[in-house]
């Protein structure tokens, strides 16, 4: 039947209907070359956010991974954050100063946030508008840009925005499936790695006090020993003991002891900067790393914890009050940079606890500092 139609069309018109079917043909076949090339990318991305071992190498990944690998100028991350629950968890697990955190923001605003954004279902591809895009970019990129929500079972978590200077990169009305299947990745990806950052954390705190643990102290140890060696800085470490807090179970009463055990936390943690490590270290011990500290200023900060503590007894709900002392052992880091971060770390701590022993023994409610290691 079609033999019979082509050998009524004069030979010209059937060269051209040729060339047409073959043109398309070749036109069909560099579309499906370019999507299996694009969905090749979008699924070697998603592989690398699934695959994202911790919350911070995730946002890193979000962000300079995902602008470097789509090759665009820019790639920014807006997280709902109300409760600051992410910015608490990235506070233990991202270095300071991390680059990629410039593009990530933390809302706590999530109504004045998610306005920002044309469509919080479904991802907005367009060109550049300065009224609409500078403030998400916070610089001026021109060309286009994709936004696209990051959701969650329980509602918006944030957005990716993608931007280039090519305007014919993100066109309105253009197919959005693989962002829109990218962006569904992302989304979960997040919710994981926020839980697992959740469970991690509360495996590291102390449930009475609040302060981290012993486990996070050892953990944190060697980075804080390390980091003190690689810039020259000091490293100084407190044991702060409660005196003779047997008496006060015997005489108050566990759920007394266990006030007076938190309170005193919080006193430490009132006196301590926020780069400063207080951890319960044990029943009724406390250790604090304090970095970029010198061992005569740690010195001085035990004197004052060691006073005020004495000063002011601890004030229970029925109004009653427990007077409190302690005793504090203070080391600071050996000048030597021959000593393994670990090793380094150990000796400081048990220099710390040595210091303790002697405060103890000198009659409690007092510091003393250890000598200066020998190299
Ligand atoms: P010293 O001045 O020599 O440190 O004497 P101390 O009584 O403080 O030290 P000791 O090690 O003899 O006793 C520590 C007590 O701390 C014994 C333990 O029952 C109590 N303790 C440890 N953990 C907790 C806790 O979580 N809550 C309460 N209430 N008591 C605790
Ligand atoms: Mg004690
Ligand atoms: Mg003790």
């Amino acid at each position: 039947m079609l033999r019979r139609a082509f050998k009524r069309m004069p030979e010209s018109d059937i060269q051209h209907e040729n060339r047409m079917l073959r043109g398309l043909l070749e036109s069909l076949g560099r579309d499906a070359l370019h999507n299996q090339q694009a969905m090749t990318r979008f699924q070697e991305r998603e592989l690398a956010l699934l695959g994202a071992a911790d919350l911070a190498r995730l946002l890193e990944r979000l962000t300079s991974g995902m602008r470097r690998s789509f090759e665009l100028d820019s790639a920014r991350l807006y997280l709902l954050d109300p409760f600051n629950v992410i910015r608490d968890l990235l506070a233990t697990a991202v270095e300071e100063k991390a680059a990629f955190m410039r593009n990530v923001e933390l809302c706590t605003d999530v109504r004045d946030t998610t306005a920002k954004f044309c469509d919080a279902q479904r991802p907005w591809l367009g060109a550049w508008d300065d009224d609409r895009h500078l403030a998400l970019f916070r610089r001026r990129l021109g060309g286009s840009v994709a936004l696209l929500p990051l959701r969650q079972a329980d509602g918006v978590a944030g957005f990716l925005c993608l931007g280039s200077h090519d305007p014919k990169r993100f066109v309105h009305g253009q197919a959005t499936d693989f962002l829109a299947h990218m962006a569904s990745v992302a989304a979960i990806c997040l919710e994981n790695a926020v839980n697992r950052e959740r469970l991690r954390l509360v495996g590291l705190t102390d449930s009475l006090t609040g302060l981290y643990n012993r486990r996070h102290l050892e953990h944190r140890l060697e980075q804080e020993v390390t980091r003190a060696q690689r810039y020259g800085h000091a490293l100084s470490c407190m044991f702060v003991d409660a005196d003779h807090f047997k008496q006060i179970n015997d005489q108050h009463g566990h759920t007394a002891g266990d006030l007076v055990l938190s309170a005193l936390a919080q006193r430490l943690r009132a006196r301590l900067r926020t780069s400063d490590l207080a951890t319960r270290y044990g029943g009724e011990e406390f250790a604090v790393l304090l970095p970029q500290t010198a061992a005569d200023s740690a010195g001085a900060l035990a004197s004052e914890i060691c006073r005020s503590v004495a000063a002011e007894p601890i004030l229970l709900d029925n109004g009653g009050t427990i007077p409190l002392t302690v005793s504090i052992g203070v080391a600071a880091l050996a000048d030597d940079l021959r000593q393994p971060a670990r090793d380094a770390g150990h000796q400081l701590l048990q220099r710390a606890d040595e210091a303790l022993y002697q405060a103890k023994q000198a009659g409690r409610n007092r510091v003393v500092c250890a000598n200066p290691a020998s190299a």
